[in-house]
Order: structure tokens, then C-alpha cells, then sequence
């Protein structure tokens, strides 16, 4: 495992490194290129010897070296699941998913520039079950992204972004409050002692993962929890935001633009999750849309 550059956190996360004979597969490859350069040539090896990359979900932390890598080696295999395809094979796509437009757009595109981000046409496309390089078995974890995976091999788990840090980001208008959490509970059920995420610490023992897992879950149910509870009577979306806000120290919200907005599509996430459980309706009225408790 090597961690990623700025303590693995965004624009960087942590990148696996997997060699057999003279054949590399990098899992999420944006540790940052200087340093994975050097991690290759410590174990006297370069980018001619990576044969894949695999990705677990299409978000930049994890993708953005996918270009730059294919551009050192044009052999280079990219591997992604066929949900989160389109995220990496445009631009514009990535910015549909994660809601971005006016400002916003603008900003993350010198974020893109900033990190060398390309997009890349993956190369083979997997699913549920299937085998990737190295042997391991693809688990699709939806929720953070449609088309997020972890993936297991003999009590090793590598876990992208159910990565325990927080709570689980459900902040992109394609995230499902309930799909992480039954992608969590899929998790719960391997037999696992190695848990690598793609930020924040591994753990090697399974009772503190499973611990660990299930606090990282219980996450969802509270935040879910608290959104209802501002409920009162019914509420425009930005009444719910204005309350949600006046709970905490708001000024990394208000002045990042990619916070406010990204608050935003959590909010609208909890509550698309509260009206599936029956908790809230959303209804409207005089062209407002509302959220009422049932
Ligand atoms: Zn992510």
C-alpha cells in the first residue's frame, strides 16, 4: 500500500501496488506520480511494467493519473466497473454526476487542471463476481457512486471510499443513502482481516473492522435521523438547508462553492432515503416542493 500524497486526502488517496513476476496492477493510482515513480523504481521497476490499472469508483482522487500513465504506457489496461464508466470517459459526465455547473464547473475545472486530470476510455468494463487481475473478486458496493466496488481476495479487502473516515459521502446527485448502506451490510457478511481503504488507515484485525464498519454505517441511519427531526410542518428544500446549517459551524459551507453545493445534494439524498422509507413525503404546492412528515 503506498499513502497518498497530502495524508492520502483529496486530490490524492492511497494506491495499491500489486507485482506478480514483472507484471503491475495499480489499484487507484493518484498517491501522487512523483511519488509512485519513486515507489517503482525502489522495487526496480517503471510505468513500461504496469499492465493494469483498476479503479473502484470514477471520482479524480482515484482517477486522475489514469491519463498520464496510459500516456507513459499506451499498453496499460483500464479497468473500471460499467456503472462508473462515463465518469471517467468524460468530463462532462463527471461533471453531470457531481451536479457542478455556473462557478462551480469553472472552479473544478482548474481543480482538473491543477492535478493533470485526462479522461480515459476504460478498457474492459466488470461486474458483480468477476475476477480482475491479481485474483481478486469484484463486490459492487453502490451508494457513494453507482458503480463503486471493493474487492476481496483471502481475508483482504480493498475498499475505496467506504474508507470509515466521517461519515459515508453521499454528496453527488448520483450517491444512494440506501445503497451504501446495503453495500455496507454486504461487507459485514465476508470473512475478512485486511481492510485497505482508499483514505484514512488500514485495519488488520476483524473484529475492529467489523467494528468499525458497523459505526461507519450507523452514520447513515443518524444523519438520516437528525434531517427528520428538523422536520417540522412542511419545508422547501432551502428551509431544510437554513436549518441544517444553523446546526454547525457553517462557514466552510458558505464559502466554498463546492461544499454548499455538495451539502446540497446530501440533503436532497437523506431526503430522497427518508421518502423511501416511508418517514416523509415530498409534496407540492403552488410550484413549491415540500417535504412533510407521514
Ligand atoms: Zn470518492
Amino acid at each position: 500500500m503506498i499513502f497518498g500524497d497530502n495524508g492520502g486526502r483529496f486530490p490524492h488517496c492511497h494506491t495499491l501496488l500489486l507485482i506478480e513476476s514483472e507484471e503491475i496492477t495499480l489499484f487507484d493510482p493518484q498517491c501522487g506520480r512523483d511519488h509512485l515513480e519513486r515507489k517503482l523504481n525502489n522495487v526496480g521497476k517503471s510505468w513500461k511494467n504496469i499492465k493494469n490499472i483498476v479503479n473502484t469508483h470514477f471520482h479524480a482522487d482515484h482517477t486522475a493519473s489514469n491519463g498520464f500513465i496510459k500516456n507513459k504506457n499506451p499498453n496499460v489496461q483500464i479497468l473500471i466497473h460499467r456503472d462508473d464508466a462515463k465518469g471517467i470517459e468524460s468530463t462532462e459526465e463527471y461533471f453531470r454526476r457531481y451536479g457542478l455547473n455556473g462557478k462551480a464547473k469553472t472552479h473544478y475545472k482548474s481543480i482538473f487542471k491543477y492535478i493533470g486530470y485526462r479522461q480515459t476510455i476504460p478498457d474492459r468494463l466488470f461486474e458483480e463476481g468477476d475476477l480482475i487481475p491479481g485474483g481478486f473478486k469484484v463486490i459492487h458496493t453502490p451508494g457513494h457512486t453507482p458503480g463503486h466496488c471493493c474487492f476481496y481476495k483471502s481475508g483482504i479487502l480493498i475498499a475505496g471510499d467506504v474508507d470509515l473516515v466521517g461519515r459515508p459521502w453521499v454528496s453527488n446527485t448520483t450517491s444512494n443513502v440506501n445503497d451504501f448502506y446495503k453495500s455496507i451490510n454486504k461487507l459485514l457478511n465476508l470473512d475478512f482481516n485486511v481492510f485497505l481503504p482508499g483514505h484514512g488507515r488500514p485495519i488488520f484485525n476483524k473484529t475492529e473492522i467489523l467494528s468499525e464498519l458497523k459505526i461507519y454505517q450507523k452514520k447513515l441511519i443518524n444523519t438520516g435521523k437528525k434531517i427528520l427531526d428538523l422536520i417540522d410542518g412542511d419545508l422547501t428544500l432551502e428551509e431544510i438547508l437554513n436549518k441544517r446549517d444553523r446546526e454547525r459551524d457553517t462557514t466552510i459551507w458558505s464559502q466554498n462553492p463546492f461544499m454548499k453545493l455538495f451539502r446540497r445534494y446530501d440533503t436532497l439524498n437523506y431526503l430522497y432515503y427518508l421518502e423511501q422509507m416511508g418517514k416523509i413525503k415530498k409534496v407540492e404546492r403552488n410550484g413549491l416542493n415540500l417535504w412533510e412528515k407521514k
